[in-house]
């Protein structure tokens, strides 16, 4: 069989680029080396009947309507607006909105200083701004300041520290920024223009977007198991002078052999109960105690009529590389960049070889964001 592109790995990366290129004539290899398609969006039926994400929690939302329509080919979408609580008090099970917002300061500081303390933030930033908790601990005015003391201790230490094992500080600004302080009563974790989950789940997406005669899909099998990098790139030992588009993490492509690069692994504790609700919310954040970090119902995104119900706890720590441990978050740093452009500029000297996805660029990609650097890469 002749083949024009080998594609690794079946998440947005290497499918949306599978599709892509099989509409446009080409042969395409797609090898997984999981059981399954879908990368880390994948989703299955558990045996309390629940479509869980056996990856954490995932939702769709963007504001990109070529990715939206592009997507849109293969499911229809069920309307789901993600709203997330925090249990910010030890001890006490309180909740509040998540991204810190003006309905959050009512509940942190009661009703009168409260209004007190809106009037103030949003003459100094405008109402419906977002600014990130890192700008707001710059400021000068004491009350301010007590504001922005208050919603890093309660919302924000204590769940980094879990989740990436060091401060708000220390880790990338734009990590942080990615949970703003909202001034605003609009209480959804996001504002994009297209949200939502597919009808019938992250899994039946990719089936459609895989079927096609031009695309031949392998699970279960690992590009060790097939493709070779040496002098040159070979496939099943004889010489391939097509495309291979890489989505997996590049270290481990080049046997680390510049040393690891950084990630964050996560530990999911799937619980299921026999009641029809656990939780108030999607998602709540435990953002001061506990040893995870956040717990996930998910008969929220599937709107599942059913007696029983299942959530999802994530416990975050470094990835080592052991059998069996997964890469999910790169540790986005000056120095791991650094390192991450030294395998980068290793695999440029492969004509042909192109890296594509949040492990293969190590870089925090939304769903919507690796479609459309998908997308893009094939235009070029
Ligand atoms: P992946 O999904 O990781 O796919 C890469 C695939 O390559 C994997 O299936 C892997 O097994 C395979 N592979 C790797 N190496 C090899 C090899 N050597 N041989 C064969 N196969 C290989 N995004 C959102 O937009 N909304 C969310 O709510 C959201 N929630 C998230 C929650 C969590 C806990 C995590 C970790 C991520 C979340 N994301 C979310 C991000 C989303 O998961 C990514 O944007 C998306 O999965 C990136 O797709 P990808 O193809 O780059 O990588
Ligand atoms: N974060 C936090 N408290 C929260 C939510 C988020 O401190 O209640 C910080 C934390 O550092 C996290 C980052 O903001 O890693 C980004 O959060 P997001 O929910 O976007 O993370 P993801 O869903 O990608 O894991």
């Amino acid at each position: 069989m002749h083949y024009d592109t080998i594609v690794i790995g079946a998440g947005f990366a290497g499918a949306v680029s599978a599709r892509l290129l099989a509409e446009k004539g080409e042969k395409v290899l797609l090898l997984e080396q999981r059981s399954h398609i879908g990368g880390n969006a994948y989703d299955r039926l558990d045996e309390a009947g629940v479509l869980i994400h056996q990856y954490g929690p995932h939702i769709f939302h963007t504001n990109n309507k070529t990715v939206f329509d592009f997507l849109s080919r293969f499911t229809d979408w069920r309307d789901y607006q993600h709203r997330v609580a925090a249990r910010f008090l030890k001890g006490d099970d309180r909740e509040m909105p998540v991204p810190f917002n003006l309905t959050s300061l009512r509940i942190a500081f009661g009703e009168e200083k409260g209004a007190a303390l809106e009037e103030k933030l949003c003459a100094r930033f405008g109402r419906e701004q977002k600014v990130s908790i890192l700008t707001l601990r710059q400021e000068k005015d004491p009350e301010l300041r007590e504001l922005a003391d208050y919603v890093y201790e309660h919302v924000f230490v204590h769940y980094t520290v879990k989740q990436w094992g060091t401060s708000p500080e220390a880790i990338d600004p734009a990590t942080i920024a990615r949970v703003p302080v909202f001034l605003s009563r609009d209480d959804r974790y996001f504002q994009d223009t297209y949200q939502g989950i597919p009808d019938k789940g992250y899994t039946v997406l990719f089936e459609r977007m895989l079927a096609h005669e031009n695309i031949t899909v392998l699970t279960g099998v690992a590009m060790k198991d097939r493709v070779t990098l040496g002098e040159e790139i070979l496939l099943d030992g004889a010489p391939f002078h097509g495309k291979v588009i890489y989505t997996g993490a590049v270290d481990e492509l080049f046997g680390c052999r510049f040393g690891r690069l950084p990630y964050r692994t996560l530990d999911f504790k799937f619980e299921s109960y026999d009641r029809e609700t656990f939780q108030s919310h999607g998602t709540v954040n435990y953002t001061v105690d506990e040893d995870f970090t956040r717990i996930t119902e998910f008969k929220y995104f599937s709107g599942q009529k059913l007696p029983r119900t299942t959530i999802v706890k994530e416990y975050s720590r470094a990835y080592t590389g052991a059998p069996g441990e997964i890469p999910y978050y790169a540790v986005i740093n000056p120095e791991n960049l650094a390192l991450y452009e030294k395998y980068k500029a290793l695999s440029e000297t492969y004509p042909g070889l192109i890296l594509i996805g949040r492990l293969a660029e190590y870089r925090y990609y939304n769903m919507d964001a690796i479609t459309a650097r998908a997308i893009e890469a094939f235009g070029k």
